[in-house]
């Protein structure tokens, strides 16, 4: 079996699901695992969503300081005070082909990336079962990423599937130091470390992209900045790149922009927009980072505490389904009467902020939106209320209205501000507005391992599509690869699938092997 004979992953994906869904599909027949690839171009919508056209001003580079991967570094940048650009390092290789703070930590670095491993079983198991074929044997990934232990092991998949890859960093204070040396250690050109500049961001974006002698002929982005690099300072890459994965709401914003505008001269794909992607980064892992972030800011105890969570989105009911474990008593404000009515039905009294503003205890904004917490609900609040935001950037809570003579700011801890009005009322605002959970807490490892997942089956399937199945066009991953990811998943539980029968297959109009739900079911 060649990869490139074939309509892309259709083999490869078959070949893995073999024997991953083996143990709890025994009875099956291979022929009947084999997933049918034949129709799967109706299931490539173009698909600007709400969250794609979403309007996203940005200065230097918002997802450059604003993401939602983790970013937790057990490192800081204070190690010494040199600039790693000024500094002349080499692996025990003798390879000088990276920038990092410091190489010596690789073996730390390493042991983070193992740790990582645990819980990316699936991810290990694309790569196990994938190393054979190659998939990605020629390829040559510009990659620009937050750079963590989670992230390590999606490179290093990459890389046992055959490409080559050179990665900068997505987010000037995300990086984890010593992955960063571990990746280095290993072979990867990684230029990248914690508390960059906005000049050495672009510098290593730069030197990942103009390299002698090796030209990228992928784009693995998170945020678009590497892609807005490319089309500025070397629009010819693009002669040579085969497609563009990109991971943020930021990115694939800019590529329907660029589409709109036809100027996009590749395929990509929103790998945003995936449900996999979106279900699990959105719902389940807010569930868990908010109370995260809350805690380890404020050691706030939530039984018997008035929450007030403004958006019923999939964020916002994440937050809610935690906070209403613990024993808080959560009001939902909304402005649509769907997510609304959602919310009555789960037992939360929907209201306006301003009728619960003077009582609670919390406020957390997870709308997308701007200036839904106002100065004037801000000066309402009573003393000791927590205020966070877990959407998108830093303009869901007004905080610029706080920067005012008559107010005082005390940093208590980091990420930890009390804003304090004339009367000794404090209101404890956590993270300046940012996101809570990408400042204060981490991104749980499992939820990662499936965005990377999906990153690497993106990568797969635009690298070895053969020509004119993708257009310079926006793609969403056909629903079949997001219920490989799903599937992939499935073992770390012991979860056991139900196979359709012939019968019931055919009586509800479905491949037995999937998909098996239209591309509007909503989930
Ligand atoms: P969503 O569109 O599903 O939900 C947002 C909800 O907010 C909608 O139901 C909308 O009707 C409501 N809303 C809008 N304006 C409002 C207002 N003024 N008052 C009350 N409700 C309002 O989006 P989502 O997936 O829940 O994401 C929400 C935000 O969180 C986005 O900006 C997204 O980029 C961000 N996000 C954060 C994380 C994280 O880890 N913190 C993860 C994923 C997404």
């Amino acid at each position: 079996m060649t990869i490139s004979s074939y309509v892309i992953t259709s083999d490869f994906i078959s070949a893995c699901t073999v024997p991953l869904q083996a143990p709890f599909l025994c009875s099956r027949q291979p022929a009947l695992i084999q997933i049918q690839f034949a129709d799967d171009m109706q299931e490539f919508t173009k698909f600007p969503t709400k969250t794609g056209r979403r309007s996203l001003s940005r200065s230097i580079s918002q997802s450059s300081t604003d993401s939602y991967s983790s970013a937790a570094s057990y490192t800081d940048s204070s190690d010494d005070e040199v600039s790693p650009r000024d500094k002349q390092q080499t692996n025990s290789k003798g390879s000088s082909n990276f920038c990092v703070k410091n190489i010596k930590q690789a073996e730390f670095g390493r042991r983070e990336i193992e740790i990582a491993e645990q819980d990316m079983s699936a991810l290990i198991s694309l790569r196990k079962r994938a190393q054979g074929e190659k998939p990605l044997a020629g390829a040559k990934i510009v990659g620009c990423t937050h750079i963590t232990a989670q992230t390590a092991v999606l490179i290093e998949t990459l890389c046992a599937l055959g490409a080559q890859c050179r990665w900068s960093a997505c987010n000037i204070y995300s990086t984890q130091n010593e992955v960063a040396a571990a990746l280095a250690e290993a072979g990867v050109a990684v230029f990248a470390w914690k508390g960059e500049s906005e000049d050495d961001f672009w510098w290593c974006i730069d030197r990942c992209v103009n390299m002698d002698g090796w030209q990228a002929n992928m784009i693995l982005d998170d945020g678009g900045d590497l892609t807005h690099w490319v089309y500025k300072k070397y629009p010819n890459v693009f002669k040579k790149i085969r497609g563009i994965v990109e991971e943020s709401v930021t990115g694939v914003h800019r590529l329907y922009q660029l589409s709109k505008a036809g100027k996009l001269c590749v395929p990509a794909m929103n790998v945003n927009d995936s449900v996999t992607k979106q279900k699990f980064d959105n719902l389940y892992c807010c569930r868990e980072s908010i109370l995260d972030g809350l805690k380890r800011t404020t050691d706030v105890m939530f039984g018997g505490k008035q929450v007030v969570v403004c958006g019923y989105g999939e964020v916002g009911k994440g937050c809610c389904a935690a906070l209403k474990a613990l024993g808080a008593i959560v009001y939902i404000t909304e402005i649509d009467p769907i997510c609304a009515l959602q919310a009555c039905m789960d037992g939360f009294r929907v209201v306006k902020l301003s009728e619960v503003i003077r009582q609670v205890d919390v406020v957390i904004t997870c709308t997308g939106n701007k200036n839904v917490v106002t100065r004037e609900h801000l000066d309402r609040m009573k003393n000791s209320c927590i205020v966070c935001n877990m959407g998108h950037s830093n303009t869901e809570i007004d905080v610029t209205s706080l920067r005012t003579p008559e107010l005082t700011w005390e940093r208590v801890r980091s990420q930890v501000d009390h804003v304090i009005w004339p009367d000794g009322k404090r209101v404890v605002l956590l993270a300046e507005g940012r996101l809570l959970n990408l400042s204060c807490s981490t991104v749980p490892t499992f939820v990662l391992s499936i965005t990377a997942t999906t990153q690497a089956l993106a990568l797969i399937e635009l690298y070895n599509a053969p020509e004119g199945r993708y257009k310079q066009d926006v793609y969403l991953l056909p629903k079949k690869m997001d219920e490989y990811v799903a599937s992939l998943h499935l073992p770390s539980f012991d979860a056991h699938l139900t196979e359709l029968t012939d019968d019931q297959a055919k009586y509800l109009g479905l491949n037995k092997n999937g998909p098996f739900k239209p591309n509007y079911y909503r989930y």
